[in-house]
């Protein structure tokens, strides 16, 4: 497709998540923005310590980096960035955006974000700076309003996707009562989380 566009900039996709584990609505999102926004790339950018999750215990990053990895890996516009589990300490988007910009100066950044999380932008650190690294891109998710309520109208594009009501707390909790993630997540991962036996403690408590 001929493109009017500075041939040094590309514009690329930003996947932020716990990723514990990784499953087709995550995947389906980044595919849909991709599409519409023309994207060249999207970079699925596994979290370290997150700040809404630090009462509970995440897999640890190498094991959620490597599901990211072997869940993206057939697709050639999709690639996984180690940028928040090697900084240490608590992951916050401005860094993870901070350290995006400066390894692609020329690029575009659009972050892709689902409706649950895209409600909480404005409590998330450097609030403001964060719409000046990135166009916003929210996309449906099943049970969460997708709502424009005190975003920027400029820097915030909303996108409706097809509903998968997959969440990585429902995997894990199927996972930990013997239940099966087949078909929520890829193959891959779900023989990944064989081989290592991951999950295996998750939803005894409510049985
Ligand atoms: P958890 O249950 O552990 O919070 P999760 O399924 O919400 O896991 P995250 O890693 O927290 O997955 O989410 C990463 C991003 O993907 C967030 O922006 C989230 O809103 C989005 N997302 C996750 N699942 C879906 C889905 N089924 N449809 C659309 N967006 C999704
Ligand atoms: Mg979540």
């Amino acid at each position: 497709m001929p493109s009017q566009r500075d041939p040094g900039s590309r514009r690329v996709g930003v996947m932020g998540g716990t990723f514990d584990p990784i499953h087709h609505g995550h995947l389906v999102a980044a595919s849909e923005v991709a599409a519409q926004f023309a994207l060249d790339e999207v970079v699925f950018v596994p979290t370290g310590l997150q700040p809404f999750k630090a009462d509970r215990r995440v897999t640890p990053a190498e094991h959620r980096y490597l599901m990211t990895v072997v869940a993206t890996a057939s697709n050639p516009t999709f690639t996984v960035s180690r940028v928040d589990i090697d900084r240490t300490g608590t992951t916050y988007t401005i860094d993870t955006l901070r350290d995006l910009r400066a390894e692609r100066p020329h690029d575009e950044l659009f972050f892709i974000t689902g409706a649950d999380a895209l409600s909480q932008i404005l409590s998330w650190k450097d609030a403001a700076e964060l719409f000046s690294l990135a166009h916003f891109v929210g996309v449906t998710r099943p049970g969460h309003d997708l709502s424009p309520e005190g975003l920027p109208a400029a820097k915030v594009s909303f996108l409706e996707i097809p509903a998968l009501a997959i969440s990585s707390t429902d995997c894990r909790e199927r996972v930990g009562r013997g239940r099966p993630v087949w078909y929520l997540v890829p193959d891959g991962v779900v023989q990944y989380i064989q081989k290592y036996q991951l999950y295996r403690g998750s939803g005894e408590a409510d049985e």
